[in-house]
């Protein structure tokens, strides 16, 4: 069935990278000096991608196989990454978590697991307004370290053109040194000791954890002495990059016409995703994101309605593409059981082909009475809970989720196998947004994901 597009006639008119500035681009920075934005993206422009179209085009092939439940997609990481964030252990510890994750995912479920980071790339932030008021003084709101610094002052406020600069180049050391662990072995299933943070032993988790390590062992070398040698398979896995492309400008000067694939890449992440505040359909985040080649994700909030929806996919998977089209959910425990049904009913019922992936993080913000930004582990687990029973009861597949997490032992979600409580807040809250997950109470997570599928 055909849908007519009643804001755009996205068809008709030609995309180009920057067809995108004819649109209404929301949450993006003023610049006050544009020479010197021009100069930053130049410069931007010339320097090397991040990526290339062969990886991203292999994710598209391996997100298609998720979309057919033959893999399940685990995407996570900072809620915003931050430059001085860029160094060895804090990029190895999150690279640790999401990798025991996936040991448990692949353990209970028995299939292979997609892994994505939100990383490398992941520096701005939409924000609920432009400015922020203190003691009467009103700044710029901190848009994330691509923008400006989060200090409260009008140099740190500033939108700075030499942090896209500066963006590019930690994200390239980070993505360098996420590959150089995962080519040298480190993500090796033979040795998921590798990957041990500091306060494993302790956590009420670790012998949940240390049976399916050794029961994947077991299997392993049965596997391999069946084989009669080592299955190189398991000795390496992949590793994809995913952001949300909020800065126009700068997803523009990294979007790159690959002539052998005959097609524009934004090359500077493999997957990258709108928001949800900026995924209007007549916006200029659909606008660019239609033209891209990459597989896309949108995030995909409990006020959105089912034909905005369909005429959404129209415009941004007019051809069915498998793979091509994630949508991540993010209603929030209170709204998902009325707000996802109609969703899932609307797409199953065009037959229209996406990924369909669970965020319980963004739906579950709360501030504490302490003046904390939180989220309760127990809304976060009932949201993921409720997320797999309406998609069985809907006959859809929840082929993923998408989490807020860190390896460090931070406490910023409250609730867990530890019982996090709102004075433990103060204790370790880093997060420059907002709230993440710490190791245990992502392995619980991982858990409970397993239960919930049935393995
Ligand atoms: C985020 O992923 O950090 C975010 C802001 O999410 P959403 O667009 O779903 O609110
Ligand atoms: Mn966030």
């Amino acid at each position: 069935m055909q849908h007519t597009l009643k804001a755009v006639d996205h068809e008709a008119s030609e995309w180009t990278p920057g067809s995108w500035q004819g649109r209404t681009a929301l949450q993006q920075p003023t610049y006050e000096d544009t020479a010197e934005l021009r100069e930053s993206l130049y410069r931007l422009g010339e320097l090397p991608p991040l990526v290339t179209s062969w990886e991203v085009l292999a994710l598209k092939e391996r997100l298609a196989e998720a979309q057919n439940g033959e893999r399940f997609l685990l995407q996570g990481g900072d809620c915003a990454e931050s430059f001085a964030d860029c160094t060895s252990p804090i990029i190895s510890n999150r690279l640790k978590v999401l990798l025991q994750m996936s040991l448990v995912l692949v353990h209970g479920m028995k299939k292979p697991v997609l892994r994505v980071g939100r990383f490398a790339g992941q520096y701005a932030k939409p924000r609920s307004a432009d400015t922020e008021t203190r003691d009467d003084v009103t700044l710029p709101a901190f848009r994330g370290d691509l923008v400006n610094s989060p200090e409260f002052t009008p140099a740190a406020r500033r939108a700075d053109p030499q942090r896209l600069i500066k963006a590019h180049a930690r994200s390239a050391m980070t993505m360098n040194f996420v590959r150089a662990l995962i080519d040298g072995g480190f993500a090796d299933l033979h040795h998921p000791e590798y990957w041990d943070l500091a306060w494993v032993e302790h956590s009420p988790l670790a012998a949940e954890y240390r049976r399916m390590v050794g029961s994947i062992g077991d299997s392993l070398r049965f596997m391999e002495t069946l084989a009669g040698q080592s299955i190189s398979s398991y000795s390496r896995v992949d590793f994809y990059t995913s952001h949300e492309a909020l800065l126009l400008h700068y997803e523009e000067a990294l979007t790159r016409r690959v002539p052998r694939q005959d097609g524009w890449f934004n090359l500077s992440t493999h997957f990258p995703w709108i928001g949800m505040r900026t995924a209007a359909l007549d916006g200029a985040h659909t606008e660019y994101f239609r033209g891209i080649r990459n597989p896309i994700a949108v995030k995909v909030g409990p006020t959105v309605k089912p034909d905005d929806l369909l005429r959404l996919i129209d415009v941004l998977n007019p051809n069915e593409e498998p793979g091509r089209l994630t949508l991540i959910h993010r209603m929030g425990n209170a709204q998902i059981g009325t707000a996802l049904q109609p969703l899932l009913e609307a797409v199953k019922r065009e037959g229209r082909r996406v990924l369909w992936v669970a965020d319980p993080m963004h739906g579950n913000t709360e501030s504490t009475s302490n003046g904390f930004k939180t989220r309760r582990f127990e809304n976060i687990a009932g949201e993921l809970d409720k997320a797999f029973d309406i998609h069985a009861a809907t006959g859809t597949r929840l082929g993923g989720v998408h989490l807020e997490l860190t390896g460090e032992d931070v406490t910023e979600c409250l609730g867990g196998a530890r019982d996090l409580v709102e004075q433990d807040l103060q204790r370790a809250y880093k997060s420059m947004v907002d709230p993440r997950l710490n190791y245990e109470q992502s392995l619980e997570l991982a858990m409970l994901i397993v239960r919930k599928s049935g393995g």
